[in-house]
């Protein structure tokens, strides 16, 4: 017997139809391209995501046609995120800090007929339109009078002028709840990128899921600041989970250093933030030298990487503001884990709960993991056996777009998605991530976390950033090397900072030896990219 629920296809129209209607006065605020604060509200966000729709119906587009972008955060991004894909369209968020040659390859793979971008990325366009047959509609996300004369891509058109030029009345259709919505590439930084390919359905469980009190706790009291990109896993759901909360939304734009940042939470009384470590690193340097405090930031959601432990005790004891630790992947929509304290451990003393808070968290309602061997067996949840970590959920990826499905298989026939992550999992269901399996150091047959020496290091005052690499040993395989930048004016020694780790970790995961470096090459999402690292370290000799 069926249930006698009226059935509704989940569809992304649906949230923007929703914050019109229940919260339609609630705030959206930008900074712009231009320099600027633009204001205005979820109500005009959704006339005008309407406007872009019929402009997309206008140039003919077909269903499942992908738009693609390459934008800040921002209100004009947001239209796209709800005009392209409630129109029936893929939004493809491409990201501008990959070099052109591998942006042009992704244009081609996803083939794009749209491409709108911001005008910091003209050039970035300039050198790749040539090479992007496949795109017909080249949109500059400026006014008529900022549209650049002369700029060489053909038909340039100025995104006011196209989306105002239409009509704001729109009855957004409706289709099944698989279809594609939006499709976002990992950096790839082995092989090409490959892309998730998110639906309707996993991208609304998703911001259902993301709201929840445990996740990141969103509401329509919050001020929220995604610092994290919307080229990055759709700034981890937060665009779709706001229309869902009617929350007031406050984006950065490019201007992503510590001052803007301070200085945009403050005039916006900004409650909630999310964003990688670099970034945060970034800001708490540039308020702890001037003395200053947030007056009203209370949660910082910090995900991507490893949030080291000093971080969020800074945050907490220096600056009053919970920091939730999380973790997920673009394969992931991307959610996976949070780090929150269960009712149990409330009581238990500081030390203890920061224990718990360095972890990357319990699985959301959703998704579903587990720890396994070599040989694919179950490992024990008992806060120390590590193993490789599988998920699997409705908006985890089942394969890739136009690419091979990764899945494997379990006893009952169940598909796990592998996520090259090594981590192990305690009594209570929190997670910790002990590495990426490509840069667990294997030291004498024993594996040594990266991530472990890195947040030692990273607790040491005079240390502003640091990236653990395994390098070649005739004796023991590989030995752990930690690469430092130095806090500007601090001084450090190797000897000194070896001395730090006694008592911190097993004597014989202790490095080998510390370089000095002026930077930690970082990829395009913000992370450490180990890759370059070891390249540039290429002629370098253990002690
Ligand atoms: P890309 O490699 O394209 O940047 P993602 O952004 O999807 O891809 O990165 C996912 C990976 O980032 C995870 O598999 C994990 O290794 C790492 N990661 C994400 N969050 C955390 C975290 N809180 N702690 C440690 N590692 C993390």
């Amino acid at each position: 017997m069926l249930g006698q629920m009226q059935s509704q296809p989940l569809l992304i129209s649906s949230l923007i139809e929703f914050a019109e209607r229940h919260h339609g006065d609630g705030q959206i605020v930008s900074r712009r391209v231009e320099g600027d604060i633009h204001r205005y509200t979820y109500r005009d966000l959704a006339r005008r995501s309407r406007q872009l729709a019929n402009a997309l119906d206008g140039l003919g587009l077909a269903f499942s046609d992908r738009v693609a972008t390459l934008a800040w955060n921002g209100y004009r991004h947001m239209e796209a995120y709800f005009g392209v894909s409630g129109s029936g369209r893929v939004l493809h968020t491409l990201n501008p800090r990959l070099h052109p040659e591998q942006i042009a390859w992704i244009v081609n793979h996803a083939e794009d007929q749209v491409l709108c971008f911001d005008l910091t990325f003209l050039p970035l366009v300039q050198a790749v339109q040539g090479k992007c047959p496949t795109v017909r509609k080249w949109v500059a996300l400026c006014d008529a009078d900022r549209l650049p004369q002369d700029s060489g891509i053909p038909g340039l058109a100025s995104y006011e002028e196209w989306i105002g030029g239409a009509s704001d009345q729109y009855a957004w259709p409706q289709f099944d709840e698989n279809t594609a919505s939006s499709m976002c590439y990992t950096s790839g930084t082995t092989g090409h990128p490959k892309a998730a390919l998110y639906s309707h359905r996993s991208t609304v469980l998703h911001a259902y899921a993301a709201a929840l009190p445990d996740v990141m706790c969103l509401s329509a009291r919050d001020s929220v600041l995604p610092v994290v990109p919307m080229f990055h896993v759709n700034a981890w759901g937060i665009p779709y989970s706001a229309a869902l909360t009617g929350c007031k939304l406050v984006f950065p734009g490019p201007a992503l250093d510590g001052k803007s940042l301070y200085e945009l939470m403050e005039a916006e009384h900004v409650t909630y933030a999310a964003g990688v470590p670099t970034v945060w690193q970034m800001l708490l340097g540039y308020l702890k030298p001037a003395g200053l405090k947030f007056s009203t930031l209370k949660r910082t959601v910090i995900g991507g990487s490893a949030c080291p432990p000093a971080m969020i005790a800074s945050f907490q004891d220096d600056f009053g503001v919970e920091v939730l630790h999380a973790w997920g992947m673009t394969e992931m929509s991307p959610l996976g884990t949070l780090c929150t304290l269960k009712n149990q451990q409330l009581d238990l003393p500081p030390e203890e709960q920061m224990k718990i808070r360095q972890k990357q968290g319990r699985a959301i309602y959703g998704v579903d993991m587990k720890i396994v061997d070599g040989q694919g067996r179950e490992m024990p949840w008992d806060g120390k056996t590590f193993g490789d970590l599988l998920v699997r959920g409705p908006w985890i990826v089942d394969s890739y777009y136009k690419g091979e499905n990764p899945l494997v298989h379990d006893a009952q026939g169940r598909g796990w998605f592998p996520t090259g992550d090594v981590a192990t999992i305690d009594a209570d269901g929190f997670m910790q991530i002990t590495d990426r399996s490509k840069d667990v150091i294997k030291s004498g047959g024993e594996w040594i976390s990266s991530i472990d020496i890195e947040n030692i290091a990273m607790a040491h005052p005079a240390v502003a950033m640091a990236a653990c690499v395994g390098m070649p040993h005739p004796k023991w395989d590989e030995r752990p090397v930690v690469a430092v930048v130095r806090k500007p004016g601090a001084e450090l020694t190797r000897e000194e900072l070896l001395a730090f780790y006694e008592g911190k970790t097993a004597k014989w995961q202790i490095p080998d030896d510390v370089v000095f470096v002026d930077a930690i090459p970082l990829g395009a999402t913000g992370k450490m990219l180990k890759t370059r690292l070891r390249e540039q370290l290429a002629g370098y000799r253990l002690p």
